[in-house]
């Protein structure tokens, strides 16, 4: 296994967790499609089961192409070990079911993925796991959410779909105070923008499904933790028993996108900021939304935590539902689809597509009204994507 503390995120994201010299020289990771494996003898196979001696047992208890995709990830997020999930949202299950347990308390950033929304809906029901949704703006407002029974915080920087910060620091001051876990969701922004362990956090989770993947073509989900114990034991208890492993093939396919995430995550950035200033001045938008804007309430946090502004920008346009629903249904380069992080530049319409799940005073709460659309910005020429987007601007 090769490992160089010294080397730089762009390095290990290409070198962390694989030395040629171990498979024939291939220079790519080989794909281990296996579900199990030989053992030499029948004391072998008791000594691996009792966990006396390392080694492959069953492809849902570790396999070797998904073990070089859990040590690049914690190395890049700057944690001590990785898990692998075949979706995003597994990873959220198996954090948050390791975390409570029944009649405990969770304290959420008030934007929060749908289905992690979902998720705490049903925690409640069934176990009486209660949560709180609450802005985050300052560390004063955390402190007083917090319940005799809260033992985590939950948070997503930049929120989805608003681009709302939570300043990291905060949460991990008001955490230690209380002795809580801060789990973030990272998606957004990746490891290569931000790195949540680095303030203190416990969890750092990923839909890798997006910008680590990056190539719109896999759902996968990772988790990094502070603490390599904490995540020796999901690993053998809510991973190994829920069982939302991800498959050979698809960490082949990451490890193949997250070598190129400091170059796409660039240009996605830079890509960005071409739309946000074109998207600014156009009279048919009324407000843009973006954390590396210098006039963006956060932009002081947004720079203490992110190297820089990442691909999603978010708008609302004049009108409501019926004048977003014509702009999506004009396009034609801009793709009219849910996800992100992609090569090609999406657009959809939070209220109606991924935040509809959420009633509506609550969903306005957050900011999420009827005229918002996000846009994660692709890597096109940005003259191609501004030009649809003038004749689509222009039809409403
Ligand atoms: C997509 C997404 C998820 C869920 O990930 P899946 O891979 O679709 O299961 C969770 N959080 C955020 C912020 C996401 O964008």
């Amino acid at each position: 296994m090769q490992k160089n503390n010294n080397w730089h995120k762009e390095t290990a994201m290409i070198h962390e967790g694989y030395n040629s010299k171990e498979h024939q020289g291939s220079l790519a990771v080989p794909l281990y499609q296996t579900a199990t494996y030989v053992f030499d003898s029948a004391e072998q196979g008791e000594r691996r089961f009792a966990g006396e001696e390392s080694g492959n047992i069953y492809s849902r208890l570790g396999n070797p192409t998904v073990g070089v995709l859990e040590e690049r990830i914690a190395r890049m997020e700057e944690g001590s070990a990785g898990l692998a999930f075949t979706s995003g949202m597994a990873a959220v299950s198996a954090v948050l079911v390791h975390v409570t347990k029944a009649n405990d308390h969770v304290l959420c950033s008030r934007g929060i993925y749908g289905c992690t929304f979902g998720l705490l809906k049903i925690m409640q029901e069934k176990y009486s796991i209660t949560h709180d949704l609450i802005s985050m703006a300052t560390e004063e407002e955390i402190e007083k959410a917090v319940k005799p029974e809260t033992v985590c915080i939950y948070v997503e920087t930049p929120i989805n779909p608003t681009m709302e910060l939570v300043d990291l620091q905060a949460v991990v001051n008001v955490a230690k105070r209380h002795g809580l876990k801060v789990i973030v969701d990272n998606t957004f922004c990746s490891p290569y923008i931000q790195t949540p362990l680095t303030f203190g956090v416990d969890f750092v989770l990923h839909s890798a499904t997006k910008y680590l993947n990056g190539h719109g073509d896999v759902i996968a989900g990772l988790l990094v933790g502070k603490d390599q114990e904490e995540i020796a034991t999901i690993r053998s208890t809510v991973q190994k028993d829920y069982g939302g492993v991800i498959s050979p093939f698809d960490a082949w396919l990451l490890l193949r996108g997250i070598k190129t995430l400091p170059v796409r995550m660039d240009r996605h950035s830079a890509n960005a900021k071409i739309l946000f200033d074109y998207l600014k001045k156009q009279p048919k938008v009324e407000e843009v939304f973006y954390p590396f804007d210098d006039r963006h309430s956060q932009y002081e946090i947004a720079k203490k935590q992110m190297k820089m502004g990442g691909g999603l920008i978010s708008f609302t346009i004049k009108g409501g539902k019926k004048e977003a629903q014509q702009l999506l249904n004009k396009l034609e380069l801009v793709k009219l689809a849910v996800s992100l992080g992609d090569a090609e530049t999406l657009m959809q319409h939070p209220a109606t597509m991924t935040h509809s799940g959420i009633p509506k005073a609550e969903r306005e709460k957050m900011g999420v009204t009827d005229s918002l659309l996000r846009l994660s910005v692709g890597l096109e020429h940005m003259d191609d994507v501004i030009a649809d987007l003038e004749q689509a601007l222009h039809s409403i």
